[in-house]
């Protein structure tokens, strides 16, 4: 199915890894005109010509740090003059540090709070406006499972992400009028470095090896599986696509069935 998103500015920030690289390149792929950011410009430059050599689509990679808006407000500038307004808008940014209410320091909360909430909030900011003057827009948020089914050692990341769905939800009603969908995807679990530190963390605290904390989750899944980057950025792409027009405000699982409440 062609998504008809060819040619279109496609922003992604945090993905020169992970599951942000995942929907930059299923972008990529369907042609879109794509920029993403990190904080390493060796390493976000190399992610960048290795989506670009992978997909033949224009890709560009920016250096920014999502807990700092200076650096979103120039994000976006740079993306402005190099690739045009961004019709597309991916927000990423890494976890916050996993933790619970006994090991959680007091000043740890503010700057989740910043990373990962305000972060998505400032970029959306960023982009709306060109979105309305062109009556065409598509935001998705990266968020977690943990929206649904809050994650016992993951208080921060809990916490911010709640928040944003509150402030997507509330956006997604009032842009809907200007042909701006605002979705979020929710990771279960995917193969990614972040997944990596959050076993090495469990094997620590449960006293088993890294390899017996994944083979539990794998076998916990119903799928029996880990994600993969691909399985997420394809549901970007849906959901970033002119036939996901009549879909918004949604938070779309991507967990292989690991959630089992009814909604
Ligand atoms: P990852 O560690 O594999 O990749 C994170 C990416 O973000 C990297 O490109 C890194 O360079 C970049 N990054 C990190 N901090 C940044 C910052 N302050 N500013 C700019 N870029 C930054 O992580 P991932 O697994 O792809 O996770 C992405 C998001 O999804 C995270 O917020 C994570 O907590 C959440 N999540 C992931 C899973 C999963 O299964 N992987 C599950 C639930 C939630």
């Amino acid at each position: 199915m062609d998504f008809g998103i060819a040619g279109k500015v496609a922003l992604v920030t945090a993905a020169s890894r992970g599951l942000g690289r995942g929907c930059a390149a299923q972008l990529a792929a369907e042609g879109c005109r794509v920029a993403i950011c990190a904080r390493d410009e060796k390493t976000v430059k190399k992610a960048a010509e290795e989506i670009a050599d992978q997909s033949g689509s224009q890709v560009m990679g920016w250096t920014a740090d999502m807990i700092r808006t200076d650096t979103i407000d120039s994000l976006l500038d740079s993306v402005r003059q190099s690739l045009g307004e961004p019709e597309i808008l991916v927000t990423n940014a890494g976890g916050p540090p996993p933790g619970n209410f006994a090991t959680t320091p007091l000043d740890q909360y503010e700057k989740a709070l910043h990373l990962n909430l305000m972060s998505a909030v400032h970029l959306i900011h960023g982009v709306v406006p060109a979105m309305q003057a062109k009556g065409w827009g598509r935001i998705i948020a990266i968020t977690s499972i943990s929206v649904k089914q809050p994650i016992d050692s993951l208080l921060l990341s809990n916490m911010a992400r709640a928040g944003l769905t509150g402030f997507l939800k509330t956006i997604a009603t009032e842009l809907a009028p200007q042909g701006i969908t605002v979705n979020a995807l929710l990771p279960g679990t995917h193969k990614t470095s972040r997944i990596e530190q959050l076993v090495q963390h469990r094997a620590a605290q449960e006293k088993k090896t890294p390899e017996e904390i994944l083979a539990q989750m794998m076998s916990a899944n119903p799928t029996h599986s880990i994600g993969d980057p691909s399985d997420f950025g394809a549901a970007a792409a849906f959901l970033a696509s002119v036939q996901a027009r009549y879909i918004t405000g949604q938070n779309l699982l991507v967990d292989g069935g690991n959630y089992r409440g009814l909604l």
